[in-house]
């Protein structure tokens, strides 16, 4: 089946990036929220990262404008009726993510693929509440979208060989390097990384030293571009809290607790740089 319209669904950190990707590869997007407020954001942030691009050559000032038209804001689901493709990218609670994905399966075409870009849940269970399961697939994209080359494509119990070609072909258009991986608990990046960000909070809350120390170890010992807690704000709070319940859940192992730290600052409302204040202010 040809790709021409991508339906997004969620339009916040991750998902103004991914409908940025495929506006600026030249499909047309069909970006979703629940309220006009979080459109008008994400549209904001994509004008602004496109506008970035620009300065530094990367593409034309009509080649911005013609991308910032191929997209369109929706608050009705509805709207992503007439997609050929779709990825998810509301926030990582499954209760949630199951009620869009039996209503995507109502609405789209039954040769639609429907991914997800969530960072741990069961790419299987997810198919299990649709009639297609052979086309639920796992995109799995990397925050700041429009900068990091990796998609870590994750495949369910039913997912298809074809599903697969098919996303592996859409990476490879959006210019992202696709790594195949099967469905578990995190996938690979965040059940190897998650807990290092959990462990790094951990020392932090024991007082073994100040964020700034922690982050400054990693950046100046292991080479990492930024530190583990540096990148738990600009992740977010929230969802690293979200993603260690997951892998908690999933493998049923103690290691997996999220840090109560964590836990305290997200009640808190800290959620990280979204929300101005984390482990660092901003
Ligand atoms: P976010 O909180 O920034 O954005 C989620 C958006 O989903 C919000 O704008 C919210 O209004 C919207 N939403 C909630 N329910 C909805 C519904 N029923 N219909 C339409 N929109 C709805 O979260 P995020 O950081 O963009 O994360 C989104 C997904 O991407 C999660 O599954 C997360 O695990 C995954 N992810 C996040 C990162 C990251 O660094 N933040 C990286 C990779 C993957």
């Amino acid at each position: 089946m040809n790709i021409h319209r991508v339906g997004v669904v969620g339009a916040g950190t991750m998902g103004n990036g991914i409908a940025h990707v495929f506006a600026r590869s030249g499909y047309r997007v069909v970006l979703c929220d629940l309220e006009p407020k979080f459109l008008e954001r994400a549209q904001q942030n994509i004008a602004k990262n496109l506008d970035r691009e620009a300065a530094k050559g990367k593409l034309s000032e009509q080649e911005k404008k013609a991308a910032l038209q191929r997209i369109e804001l929706a608050t009705e689901p509805d709207k992503l009726a007439g997609c050929d493709f779709i990825v998810e990218a509301v926030i990582e609670k499954f209760e949630i993510k199951e009620e869009i994905f039996r209503h995507l399966d109502k609405i789209c075409r039954p040769e639609v693929i429907l991914s997800s870009n969530t960072s741990s849940i069961s790419i299987t269970r997810l198919a299990a509440c649709t009639q297609r399961p052979d086309k639920i697939v796992g995109m799995h994209f990397f925050n700041p979208v429009p900068v990091m080359k990796l998609v870590e494509i994750v495949r369910g119990l039913d997912t298809s060989e074809q599903t697969l070609q098919t996303v592996r072909g859409l990476a490879l258009k959006l210019q992202k390097s696709p790594v195949e991986v099967k469905d578990a608990p995190g996938f690979v990046s965040n059940r190897v990384l998650m807990p290092l960000l959990n462990e790094a909070m951990y020392a932090v809350m024991e007082g073994v030293a100040a964020p700034e120390a922690v982050d400054e170890i990693f950046k100046l010992g292991m080479a990492h571009p930024m530190g583990p807690l540096a990148l738990a704000d600009f992740i977010g709070l929230d969802v690293c809290l979200d993603i260690m319940r997951v892998l908690q859940e999933g493998f049923g192992d103690p290691k997996y607790r999220p840090c109560p730290l964590l836990v305290k600052m997200v009640e808190g409302g800290r959620l990280g740089k979204k929300s101005g204040h984390g482990f660092y202010q901003y």
